[in-house]
């Protein structure tokens, strides 16, 4: 069986041609994303691998239907870049990744808080400078903090229980919440409770038409004054403009992000030359009070194995039907 892997880094490589030894899959490697302009690099392809970045909109899966392409194999867990409605009314199976170390996501957005309660990120450039000051550095601590999740599936559960284990108070909103969470002594209660009393708020939830913008100038009114907001699930739930207004009243104290709503856009694109264009995004990294990283929260040995080993054997089960 012959398979495109399309956003290919050397690691993708790496891992998945381990993980495809001693199989009947033959992977063909391309470092550009699928989109309109890419897809005819599918020539005679039964299988194609993607990443978060390429776009699998339904004129790109009628192409690849005419290339006879039978599955989709996501190398994540997001499918939002995929127009599921195209891929069924073409019989185009989509596989993803639902549970690659969950652990390395909720161990990221602790680490973002970690840089900014302390501020780390900038007391790093300062020593580097031989700068041993401590103006503007002064932290606090998360014992005793009231944090907020939004979203409890699997990375969220994760973050949940670290952040117990460092004595805060967890409250918790999702729309089916997890009976192991309560018995650790999180507490489920409604997004605007969970809004007004948190001190940091953490994103886990997917991106839906109803967690678009989740974070805007509405919902920023209701939260504390210095709130910390955590972003690693997916750009588009925070409104960057409010956020950016919010930096600026002092509304929000902290903003950690590892994932942009013109992710693709600024990212992806030609990540080599890292010409980062966009204006909003450019005036997010004057303040000294917001970290980011770019969408390294699943990067980690652990979770690449993973990745490379589910999408393996999900390309393999479709060779056996
Ligand atoms: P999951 O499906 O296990 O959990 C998502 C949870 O969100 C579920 O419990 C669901 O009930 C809840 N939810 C759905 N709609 C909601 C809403 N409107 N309000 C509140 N909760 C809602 O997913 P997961 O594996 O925990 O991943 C969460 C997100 O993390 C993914 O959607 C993805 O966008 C993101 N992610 C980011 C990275 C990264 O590297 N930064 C890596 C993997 C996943």
């Amino acid at each position: 069986m012959k398979v495109a892997v399309f956003s290919c880094k050397p690691y993708d490589k790496r891992t998945l041609t381990s993980a495809a030894l001693n199989t009947p899959l033959a992977l063909h490697f391309f470092e550009s994303r699928l989109s309109l302009e890419t897809v005819s690099l599918v020539k005679n392809f039964d299988a194609v691998s993607c990443f978060v970045n390429d776009d699998i909109n339904a004129e790109v899966i009628h192409l690849l239907k005419e290339q006879g392409v039978k599955c989709i194999a996501l190398r994540c867990a997001g499918f939002n870049n995929v127009d599921l409605e195209a891929a069924k009314l073409h019989e185009i199976k989509v596989f993803h990744v639902p549970d690659y170390s969950p652990t390395s996501v909720a161990e990221h957005a602790v680490a973002l808080i970690m840089s900014l309660n302390r501020k780390t990120h900038r007391a790093y450039h300062r020593v580097k400078e031989g700068n041993f000051a401590l103006e503007g550095l002064l932290g606090f601590n998360l014992q005793g903090k009231v944090v907020g999740c939004i979203g409890t599936g699997r990375i969220g559960a994760a973050f949940c229980r670290i952040m117990k284990g460092f004595g805060c108070e967890v409250l918790c909103y999702d729309l089916y919440p997890a009976p192991e969470l309560v018995d650790l002594g999180c507490k489920y209660l409604s997004l605007d409770e969970l809004y007004q009393r948190s001190d940091i708020i953490s994103l886990h939830c997917p991106l839906t038409t109803s967690t678009h913008h989740l974070i805007d100038e509405k919902s920023l009114k209701k939260m504390k004054s210095g709130v910390m907001i955590i972003n690693t699930s997916r750009g588009a739930l925070v409104n960057a403009q409010a956020a950016i207004d919010a930096l600026y009243s002092q509304k929000i104290g902290y903003l950690g992000l590892d994932v942009y709503e013109q992710e693709n856009a600024i990212f992806f694109e030609d990540m080599s030359s890292h010409i980062i264009q966009d204006s909003v995004f450019q005036l997010m990294l004057t303040f000294p009070n917001v970290v980011v990283t770019g969408h390294q929260g699943y990067f980690t040995d652990e979770a690449l194995n993973h990745i490379a080993e589910t999408t393996i054997a999900n390309l393999t089960l479709q060779t056996s039907v």
